[in-house]
């Protein structure tokens, strides 16, 4: 097993104290920075830093990256849910660890959505009925997979399945 332990920094967002949920890093025991090319291609992450190594993709709707010696995982509805996804975290390290010579590992990250393309499938009204200030900030959340189509109450049903069919294309939820 590569990855033994990890201690848990539970934290609100110092930039948006008033938002809700949680960020949490979990400060790894072990470095794990020569299991990053072989979880990356197992995950298929969307960016992927050589030096010093990480690996960021998506989730069940959060952004996280896995550093050599952290992970970091952003928008938890609280402590439970962190635990859970790291612990999911920890053993998909060790998983990828342990079938790596089954594993091509890649250090290249997969094409992401692009925001504008995005946005033109948006009504463009800026009514906030998502709970987002504008379609441009909505538009943002979907590309980084933590909206989806269904989450705009105003969308024609012929965008909101073209807007599916685009987002299909890229590995936002594991
Ligand atoms: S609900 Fe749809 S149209 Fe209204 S602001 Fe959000 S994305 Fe734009």
């Amino acid at each position: 097993m590569l990855l033994k332990g990890y201690t848990l920094e539970i934290f609100k967002s110092k930039c948006q104290a008033d938002a809700r949920g949680v960020h949490c890093y979990a400060h790894l025991e072990q470095d794990v920075s020569e299991c990053l090319p072989y979880l990356n291609s197992v995950l298929g992450g969307f960016e992927f830093l050589l030096d010093p190594p990480a690996v960021t993709f998506k989730a069940q709707g959060k952004m996280i990256t896995v550093h050599g010696q952290k992970i970091a995982v952003n928008a938890l509805k609280d402590e439970t849910e962190a635990r859970k996804i790291v612990e999911w975290l920890k053993n998909e390290i060790n998983h990828a660890w342990a079938e790596k010579e089954h594993i091509q590992p890649s250090t290249i990250g997969m094409p992401k959505p692009g925001i504008i393309e995005i946005l033109k499938l948006l009504p463009k009204t800026n009514c906030r009925e998502c709970n987002e200030p504008t379609c441009m900030v909505f538009a943002t959340k979907v590309a980084e997979g933590a909206k989806g189509p269904d989450d705009c109450p105003k969308m024609e049903e012929k965008e909101n399945q073209k807007l599916t069919q685009y987002m299909g294309q890229f590995n936002l939820d594991l």
